[in-house]
């Protein structure tokens, strides 16, 4: 009889893009190892919609994000087709495969900031039987929900507390410490480039997606 693992015991997960040119690994990947929450934001639905993708966002219009180290994410298939964005003045890049118009995450224009938050549409879940909340634990917060589309789900997480946020700092305080920062796939680890040109969105352009 197989049990499910609740352990939360740091395992390995794939990465793919929907048709499967783009992937890679995410390492160490556990409930205490990131920070995943749902965020609505007016952007984060801009990216889908400019990606044709609405089906990566919830019914009230929200994004599923798990953010780790980038030291623990790599690529290892396809990294020619991959695309960032950013919308007009906006400090976020945001990734995605050109191939299928796959989300892969976000990053801050810098790759001194030592966070990728992947997007849940490149993560793989379920060869190893375990699922999404099994690994990575059910969203520690929302945030942006005033932007939702429709009403949140019952079972939405709560906004953020003071705690949570505290949680979040430590936690990215410590990859900067540990020096998770890099390398990151998304960046060259000699320049500090983003590995893709940023298309930069006009202002005009956001406004009409
Ligand atoms: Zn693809
Ligand atoms: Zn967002």
């Amino acid at each position: 009889m197989r049990t499910r693992d609740h352990s939360g015991a740091p395992s390995d997960l794939p990465l793919r893009c929907q048709c499967g040119q783009v992937g890679g690994i995410a390492s160490n990947v556990s409930r205490s190892g990131g920070f995943r929450f749902v965020c609505y934001c007016n952007d984060c639905q801009a990216f889908a919609r400019f990606l044709e993708r609405p089906d990566v966002l919830d019914p009230a219009g929200g994004t599923d994000i798990f953010q780790m180290p980038p030291a623990h994410v790599k690529l290892t298939a396809g990294a020619d087709a991959v695309r960032c964005l950013r919308l007009s003045d906006r400090r976020v890049l945001r990734w995605y495969t050109d191939c299928c118009r796959t989300p892969i995450g976000n990053t801050a224009t810098s790759p001194l900031f030592p966070v990728i938050a992947v997007v849940h549409s490149f993560m793989v879940h379920g060869a190893d039987g375990r699922s999404r909340d099994d690994v990575l634990g059910l969203p520690l917060c929302r945030i942006y929900e005033r932007s939702a589309v429709g009403p949140l789900p019952s079972n939405a997480p709560a906004p953020p507390s003071l705690g949570v946020f505290a949680h979040r700092a430590s936690k990215i305080f410590c990859w900067w410490l540990l020096g998770l920062g890099r390398p990151s796939p998304l960046f060259d680890d000699r320049t500090n480039t983003p590995r893709a040109v940023p298309r930069i969105l006009t202002r005009s352009e956001r406004a009409a997606l």
